[in-house]
């Protein structure tokens, strides 16, 4: 059965008798595999990030359901990693002091996160090597390029090994050639960890290169209008 299943999905931003209020997303349905590699693809304002909302569990859709492994998504979840266009990092933390962030909040108490440390640390510089960053854990956000910090912001996204891995055109603030780079450490990086990635973009050269499917969106009513399989060859 798919990781993510969004069967007759509404989504609407406001209250629904209100004229002002948005039908962000009207009837999504649609399938993710585990393992899956997925691009949500269409103009902006189609739904691409509520997609991504309602699959981290931030919004409850107004009408059908959607479900993460087989559960019924009705807050949160923990199992997801996310990154967004701006890499979001906090600029008085170190970089491995953001990357460590993630662990500070999930566990309970302060004590285990301190016992753990160590090994947290042997993490962190495991998935800095993955991702191309060398010398940097002491460094400050402000002190690396925005191709650095995006590397740093995925590691964020990452350290607490989530199954599902959901980005928000993290690409799109990058010059062409640092962003190429970035797609060849994220293929790398979930080639070796087998995480689910649904990645939202704008630019179907990225789709086609990263994804497997690609779910292309209708503007207003946001909806899936097209899915098509990325033959190997063509990624
Ligand atoms: P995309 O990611 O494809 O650009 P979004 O999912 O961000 O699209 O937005 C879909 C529609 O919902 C747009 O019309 C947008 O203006 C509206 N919208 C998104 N977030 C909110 C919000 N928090 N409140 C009201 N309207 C919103
Ligand atoms: P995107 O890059 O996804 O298109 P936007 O610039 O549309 O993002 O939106 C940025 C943020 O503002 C999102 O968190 C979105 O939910 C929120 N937002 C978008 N449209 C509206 C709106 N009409 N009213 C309130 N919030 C909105």
């Amino acid at each position: 059965r798919p990781l993510v299943e969004f069967r007759g999905v509404d989504l609407r931003y406001g209250e629904d008798d209100d004229e002002d209020s948005t039908l962000a997303l009207s009837g999504v349905d649609v399938d993710i595999a585990a393992g899956e590699f997925t691009a949500l693809i269409g103009p902006s304002g189609c739904g691409k990030s509520t997609m991504l909302k309602l699959i981290s569990g931030l919004r409850l859709p107004n009408a059908g359901g959607v479900t993460v492994a087989g559960r019924e998504v009705d807050r949160p979840l923990k199992i997801v990693g996310m990154a967004f266009q701006s890499p979001a990092l906090l600029p008085w933390r170190t970089t491995l002091a953001n990357v460590l962030l993630p662990l500070e909040i999930v566990e309970p108490h302060c004590r285990t996160f301190k016992r753990d440390l160590p090994r947290h640390r042997e993490r962190v510089h495991e998935l800095f090597r993955q991702v191309g960053l060398r010398d940097v854990a002491h460094r400050y956000p402000w002190q690396l390029s925005g191709g650095m910090q995006q590397r740093v912001s995925l590691c964020r996204a990452l350290i607490h090994e989530p199954e599902l891995l959901l980005l928000d055109e993290p690409f799109g603030a990058l010059d062409a050639f640092t962003r190429e780079d970035l797609w060849d450490v994220l293929k790398s990086v979930q080639h070796a960890r087998r995480f689910t990635v649904v990645l939202v973009t704008h630019d179907l050269v990225e789709a086609t290169y990263l994804a497997e499917t690609v779910h292309v969106f209708s503007q207003r009513p946001g909806r899936i209008i097209h899915t098509r399989r990325i033959p190997e060859a063509c990624r």
